[in-house]
């Protein structure tokens, strides 16, 4: 891709005269504003472009950039993109904090789950109702019901949610629900997945595949903004190693090089990184002292009796606790807990 940075007094006469060399070049010229600076991301193999553009009028300077990923890059936007979840915003200076179930079991759980993570000052609800299971005899989610129940504990509490999406398929019906579309670690690479949520403006969550690097990780985003679709958060959850007594291995680094990467938001999962309770609260904190934009929790009323991921759910009162520690990290790191939603 190369990037052209346009001058602050280009007038509109100038940047049509660029746009229609790179249409008549045949390629998609990707206009964007960075601060102050207006310019175009011209993907694809454009060599011969990069000596033209440069003699235009109202041209600043045009780079080439390294990397194989291209709209979620800094080189392409330097400022972070901020994502809109109604009143709440994911990647400014507020830490926004996702809790609930891993998966939606009923309207009573849901609601009772939904009042006591907003009252410790969760901003978002989360709550599985499509469930990804390694056994197909393991409960899958209550589906449609599910969404219904999300809903309308969204319409009681105000919490907007976000749920996991597993098939292109079943976009469309999610995105009626869901204020957040998850794309679960399983379907990072789910190309016909990205490619449906990126034709969407809604907000994605994207999990890291528990094998991927973390360039796969921006290739996937790169699909979704490639469609159209800005609004994508990246979501660090562990990754398989050798090691046996988590669940997963977190990798507390992503979040460091990925907010170097790119402009989009960067939260972390703590409950499926370590898959143990008595964990979660640690590993919240090192990720919030790491520089992360967000937090998905997972919370249980009755974590025994769960009926997905009970081990690594933390209970209603262990969140209260963890909610104010983190309210101390983020004080000594010169952010805060986001406040919101408003309603
Ligand atoms: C989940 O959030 O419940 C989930 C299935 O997560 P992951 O895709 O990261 O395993
Ligand atoms: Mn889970």
């Amino acid at each position: 891709m190369i990037i052209v940075r346009l001058n602050p007094e280009i007038n509109i006469k100038q940047i049509s005269r660029i746009i229609r060399l790179i249409e008549n070049s045949g390629f998609v010229p990707h206009l964007s504003k960075s601060g102050r600076v207006t310019q175009i991301g011209v993907i694809g193999d454009n060599a011969g472009l990069l000596n033209d553009i440069h003699r235009l009028s109202g041209v600043a300077e045009v780079v080439q950039t390294r990397e194989p990923f291209k709209l979620v890059s800094r080189e392409y936007r330097g400022s972070d993109t901020l994502v809109k979840i109604g009143d709440v915003i994911v990647g400014g200076k507020g830490v926004v904090v996702m809790a609930g179930p891993c998966a939606v079991e009923n309207p009573v759980q849901m609601l009772k789950i939904a009042r006591a993570v907003r009252k410790s000052g969760a901003n978002i609800l989360r709550g599985g109702a499509f469930k990804p299971r390694t056994s197909p005899y393991s409960f899958q989610g209550l589906k449609e019901e599910g969404l219904k129940i999300l809903a309308r504990v969204r319409n009681e509490t105000g919490l907007p949610v976000v749920t996991e999406v597993i098939s292109s398929s079943n976009v469309a019906l999610v995105s009626k629900y869901a204020d957040v579309l998850q794309i679960g670690a399983r379907n990072m690479q789910n190309y016909a997945l990205l490619e449906e949520v990126g034709r969407t403006r809604k907000p994605v969550l994207l999990k890291r595949g528990m094998m991927s690097t973390l360039e796969e990780l921006l290739m996937s985003a790169e699909y979704i903004l490639s469609k159209g679709n800005p609004n994508v958060i990246l979501c660090e959850r562990g990754i398989r190693t050798f090691e046996k007594y988590t669940r997963n291995t977190l990798d507390i680094s992503a979040v460091p090089v990925l907010k170097q990467k790119t402009h989009l938001p960067v939260i972390v999962d703590p409950s499926h990184a370590t898959g143990v309770r008595a964990i979660v609260p640690a590993v919240s904190r090192a990720a919030v002292a790491a520089g992360a934009d967000g937090l998905i929790i997972e919370v249980h009323n009755n974590p025994d009796k769960a009926l997905s991921d009970g081990f690594q759910s933390i209970s209603p009162l262990e969140f209260a606790r963890l909610m104010k520690d983190l309210k101390l990290v983020c004080h000594a790191i010169g952010r805060s807990i986001s406040v919101g939603p408003h309603t």
